[in-house]
């Protein structure tokens, strides 16, 4: 079996045991007679899987007692919406902080609901290269919420520190999701789809203080009440099954190599790994963030000749490296070396960029 050395950005590489685990137990899950997806979400096989994915994020992340875990379906996009609708009631302004382009299209849902503010805006001159740090945020006590995105995965550009703030920190934290510990009570709402870096595509976990998501609107409707989805568990309606089930896997995967220090360990060399030949070949490699705000997850740079690009992807590409195209909103290339990309993988492709720079440059 070739399987590919995946740096996609999202959906993106999956953790080969949490593969063959659904490998294993797709036809027959823990001998019932059928697949999981085919159990009713109300018996008590799926309820264990579910309960037990919710169990390992709470022991992983260490997330107390205060705090609610959910499971949603649209997305983290859906939540650039519901997070206003909740928490941005009439006569409230919320500040958002900018740092790209995920950041803008939280604020252009929130435009539409209610009224805000720009605390920081580090794109104003043209490109994201970089986070603010806490001087420079502007920020409001009285707002209904602070939002911000913790790591930006098509700029390449992450905090890393936790802004200090006297308003409810609200956090979109789709693709550096248990990339390393965090103190969850540092912020009010943290949310992340899965497909970065714990699953599949089509499910976001919510972790939120119990007594922040009580205090949301209950004029709109029930589905998009996150208190519907808390007094439920997460079963108001039907979840994406399989979606929780691979979550499972992925999050058994962390557990067993070593929970979030390994995976912070495996994620620091990795990326010192990639921004050590970007940095050796600066000029022919253009690594355009600043220093202090390179993302350990979304490694982003450009070439000195941008006509090399294509001859570099289509290069990768026979070496069984593939997904590195940037976003096309900024072009240049990309490589995201989320949790399940191997360290061994990302020094086959720091060698191969190391190779490609000695020949072309
Ligand atoms: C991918 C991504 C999203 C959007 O996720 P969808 O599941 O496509 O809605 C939002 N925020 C960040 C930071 C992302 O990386």
């Amino acid at each position: 079996m070739a399987r590919l050395k995946n740096f996609n950005a999202g959906p993106a590489a999956l953790p080969l045991e949490a593969l063959e685990r659904a490998q294993r137990e797709l036809l027959d899950y823990a001998g019932s007679g059928m697949s999981i997806m085919e159990h009713s979400h109300r018996g008590k096989e799926y309820e264990a899987v579910h309960d037990e994915a919710i169990r390992l994020l709470r022991e992983l992340a260490g997330i107390p007692d205060a705090y609610d875990v959910l499971f949603q379906q649209g997305g983290a996009s859906q939540q650039f919406a519901t997070i206003p609708m909740s928490f941005l009631p009439a006569g409230k302004r919320a500040d958002y902080v900018l740092t790209g382009v995920w950041g803008e299209k939280a604020v252009e849902e929130a435009r539409g609901i209610g009224e805000l503010r720009l605390a920081a805006n580090t794109g104003k001159d043209g490109r994201y290269s970089r986070v603010p740090v806490q001087g420079e945020l502007e920020l409001d006590p009285g707002a209904a919420y602070v939002h911000m995105t913790t790591n930006e995965t098509i700029g390449g550009v992450q905090f890393h520190y936790v802004p200090e703030t006297t308003a409810p920190l609200v956090a979109d934290m789709s693709s550096d999701f248990l990339w390393k510990p965090f103190d969850v009570t540092r912020y009010a709402f943290c949310y992340a789809g899965a497909q970065k870096n714990i699953g599949p595509s089509g499910l976001v976990v919510v972790i939120a203080r119990k007594d922040f998501l009580e205090t949301g609107r209950k004029d709109i409707p029930k589905i998009f009440q996150y208190r519907t989805h808390a007094k439920n568990n997460s079963l108001y309606n039907t979840p994406n099954t399989f979606g929780v089930y691979l979550v499972r896997n992925v999050l058994q995967w962390v557990k067993e190599t070593g929970g979030l220090v390994s995976m912070e360990r495996r994620n620091r060399q990795k990326a010192d790994a990639l921004y050590g030949i970007l940095d050796k070949h600066a000029g022919f490699y253009v690594a355009p963030v600043e220093r202090a705000s390179r993302s350990t997850m979304n490694v982003v740079w450009t070439l000195g000749k941008p006509e090399l690009e294509e001859v570099l992807l289509a290069e990768a590409k026979k070496a069984g490296m593939i997904g590195m195209k940037g976003h096309r909103s900024v072009g240049g290339l990309r490589a995201s070396i989320y949790n399940a990309v191997s360290p061994e993988w990302v020094a086959a492709l720091a060698d191969f960029l190391d190779a490609f720079a000695k020949k072309h440059g």
